[in-house]
């Protein structure tokens, strides 16, 4: 694999392609937001006579407006005077302070404490669900431009502390029988090393943890980087890997992020997907729904199909989380129902398995089922797809109608109500949480 990153961009073979001022502003813009891509994505994803508008350019590739004008600016300004790294770096660092980092309480609510320690791999908010983020898997094969995990992208560590990682992880999962569902998240577990992956399925596999029913792991790598499962050095070790989950009775999920039909059309994806399913994993598809890149019920009626087509099981639709280039990327709920709407009309009920859209907020998956006229007021109608208290989930809740909102949080409950029917609940977790943690501080 060749990775490209700021400081050696300018060697792509098509890098000529985009003017002065678009290879600028991948500088300028890159400084701030991730920026890392591969010579799959440049050659086989990216059409080229079709940039900056190209989607899968769009996805990996900084852009001037992803970044406000104002911020824009202030680094535009700092890199034409040579400014010192370190002073580019710092005004990085307050830019992106400003662009919510860590959204939806996942540290203050969700990091579970083991020995009145935090545990920083571990994320229980969903009560059959654990998801874990191995440390070596906290980066990506490429960088998608929407994407704000940044604070995790970091290196590769070694066996022995995966294993001290592991220990950890089997502890916590010990301690709660109803778990059964462990999700291998990052950044991208499949950047691991296979012999690292086995340490963590071969502590998950262990007869103590029979509650543990489902293994998955959520990964872009089918997108961004397929030859995973096909050439790299250790592809087949890593095939057999995942196939012990299978052999031990169990269900293997890939969790696979697909933003474009675009990223389904290559031999690769084809012959990696295949060796998935070959190994009896079950693929099941999820993306974020974004504005320049597929906000349009034609694409995803066309990228639905097609993974039907190769034996996916379409899952989720997201509304962008409001982080990151969010003033970008994010289109109205309203909007984004629409285009969820047309989209399912467009196809059979193989396809229809797909939930959507759904905002991953501090309650739970907030699922938008439409909009309509109640009491004489026109409403959204909602309903979670998971809570933070399972007796949430399902029920239908009512907002205002508001063609603005971008987000849970621009929504007001419907009829007059002073909140939704989960709040005061929600409140009462917060605090009992605060209490059981006891001296640890919330930052
Ligand atoms: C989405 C999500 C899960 C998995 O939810 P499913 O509906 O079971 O796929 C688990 N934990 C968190 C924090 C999530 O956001
Ligand atoms: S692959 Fe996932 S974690 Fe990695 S940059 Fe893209 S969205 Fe972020």
């Amino acid at each position: 694999m060749r990775t490209y990153f700021l400081h050696n961009f300018k060697e792509i073979e098509n890098i000529d392609k985009l003017s002065e001022e678009e290879k600028f502003a991948v500088e300028t813009v890159g400084s701030v937001l991730p920026f890392k891509v591969n010579n799959y994505v440049i050659n086989e994803l990216i059409d080229w006579d079709n940039v900056p508008e190209d989607p899968i350019f769009t996805l990996t590739f900084p852009r001037k407006e992803m970044l406000l004008p104002e911020h824009y600016r202030r680094m535009e300004t700092l890199i034409k005077k040579n400014a010192a790294k370190e002073r580019i770096h710092q005004a990085a660092n307050e830019i992106r302070e400003q662009l919510n980092p860590h959204p939806a309480g996942q540290i203050d609510l969700n990091v579970p404490v083991i020995n009145r320690r935090r545990f920083y791999g571990l994320q229980h908010k969903y009560r059959e669900t654990a998801l874990f983020f191995p440390s070596e898997g906290q980066t990506c094969h490429s960088y998608c431009t929407f994407c704000f995990r940044w604070p995790q992208f970091v290196g590769w560590k070694n066996i022995r502390f995966a294993t001290r990682e592991a220990e950890k992880l089997t502890t916590y999962l010990k301690e709660h029988q109803e778990i059964s569902d462990v999700l291998f998240t990052g950044g991208d577990p499949m950047v691991m090393k296979a012999e690292i992956l086995e340490v963590y399925i071969d502590s998950l596999l262990r007869s103590d943890l029979s509650h543990i029913k489902n293994i998955r792991i959520g990964t872009k790598s089918l997108s961004y980087w397929p030859y995973r499962f096909l050439s790299d050095p250790d592809s087949d070790k890593l095939l057999r890997v995942l196939e012990k989950v299978v052999k031990a009775g169990k269900h293997l999920a890939m969790m696979l992020h697909f933003n474009h039909y675009k990223e389904l059309e290559t031999k690769a994806v084809e012959k990696a997907s295949r060796r998935l399913r070959d190994i009896g994993a079950v693929l099941r598809t999820q993306a974020p729904i974004l504005r320049h890149i597929n906000a349009s019920p034609e694409i995803w009626a066309k990228m639905w199909k097609r993974q039907v087509n190769m034996g996916m099981v379409p899952y989720y639709m997201f509304v962008v989380r409001d982080t990151g280039a969010q003033h970008y990327f994010g289109l109205p709920l309203m909007e984004s129902w629409e285009i969820f709407r047309e989209a399912y009309n467009q196809v059979s009920g193989l396809c229809r398995t797909v939930r959507g859209p759904s905002m991953s907020c501090i309650p739970g998956k907030v699922q938008i089922l439409g909009v309509t006229e109640a009491a004489g007021e026109r409403v959204f109608v909602m309903r979670m797809l998971q809570g933070r208290n399972p007796d949430w989930v399902h029920r239908p809740f009512f907002a205002q109608y508001n063609e603005e909102a971008t987000w849970i949080d621009g929504l007001k409950p419907a009829f007059g109500e002073k909140k939704f029917f989960f709040e005061d609940e929600l409140k009462r977790i917060y605090r009992q949480r605060l209490e059981d943690n006891g001296s640890l501080s919330f930052e």
